[in-house]
């Protein structure tokens, strides 16, 4: 009997031993993970300028929701703690989530009741619309004039499924990133590249010989995602930037961000 208690004992404290020694238990809540570790892993955009891009110098990635994660971790677990990255194509994001690669993605991710069912979403953080980019000589002005044309839009977007909506002759050609979307417009393989208007505002700030095409033609805020049931980090998040959203810090890196950047109402983005 006796023997029997001490083994049932040791086994146990064996598998504490082997939970503790493999970082986190994967039933564990994200909160009580990041509570632990004072560190938020944020999935984030590597290929967005303004948003989430990648330095080819250093390797660092910046952008406005860089920043943004860094001070809702602030905000979250206090000042010592850290937000690590970990970059995201518009493809990955939810099973990084799901496989628990990342703690919370921010990384100009639509709210759509499709991805609400795997999903969940803080409230809206970023106003953001689908907009059109065409050579500076082009004819196309607005969507209806996408019909019959090739459109180029990136893999994973809201983009195919709103231009099939407004434009359902237009053909759509699709490409892994922005990079390789932007490159096919430069080399002419299609007439206009679709995606949300502030991601073609960042590129548009790097590029010249191009514009936007009308206005935008969907509403598409976005917001920052957790796993289904994840819901006390959730209430974390929201409570966070509602605090950034008091404080001013949130303003701040809108006028940071895009300030400067034509075709940006900063005050409309500060009133959201
Ligand atoms: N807002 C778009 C979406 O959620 C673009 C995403 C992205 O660039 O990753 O589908």
């Amino acid at each position: 009997m006796r023997k029997k208690y001490f083994l049932s004992t040791f086994l146990i404290a064996l598998l504490a031993i082997t939970l503790s020694a493999c970082g986190q238990n994967k039933n564990q809540s994200i909160y009580q993970t990041v509570k632990e570790t004072k560190s938020i892993t944020w999935g984030v955009k590597a290929d967005t300028p303004l948003f989430g891009s990648m330095s080819i110098k250093d390797g660092k990635v910046r952008g406005f929701e860089i920043d943004l994660a860094e001070a809702l971790t602030h905000k979250i677990l206090g000042k010592q703690a850290k937000a690590n990255f970990v970059t995201t194509t518009a493809n990955t994001k939810i099973q990084l989530l799901k496989n628990r690669n990342v703690d919370a993605v921010i990384a100009a991710m639509t709210i759509t009741p499709e991805r609400k069912k795997q999903v969940e979403f803080s409230k809206p953080y970023f106003p953001a619309g689908q907009s059109i980019m065409v050579a500076k000589n082009s004819k196309i002005n607005n969507v209806k004039d996408l019909n019959n044309k090739r459109v180029l839009i990136v893999k994973g977007t809201t983009s195919a499924d709103a231009v099939r909506k407004f434009a359902p002759k237009a053909e759509i050609l699709q490409f892994d990133d922005y990079g390789q979307a932007f490159a096919a417009l430069k080399a002419d393989q299609g007439d206009a590249f679709v995606t949300d208007n502030g991601i073609l505002a960042g590129i548009l700030r790097d590029n010249s010989g191009y514009k936007i095409a009308g206005g935008t033609f969907t509403n598409q805020p976005y917001g920052i995602a957790v796993n289904k049931g994840q819901n006390e980090m959730m209430e974390h998040i929201n409570l966070a930037l509602t605090q950034l959203e008091k404080d001013g810090t949130y303003n701040r890196l809108v006028e940071k961000w895009f300030g400067n950047i034509p075709g940006f109402n900063v005050k409309e983005i500060e009133k959201y």
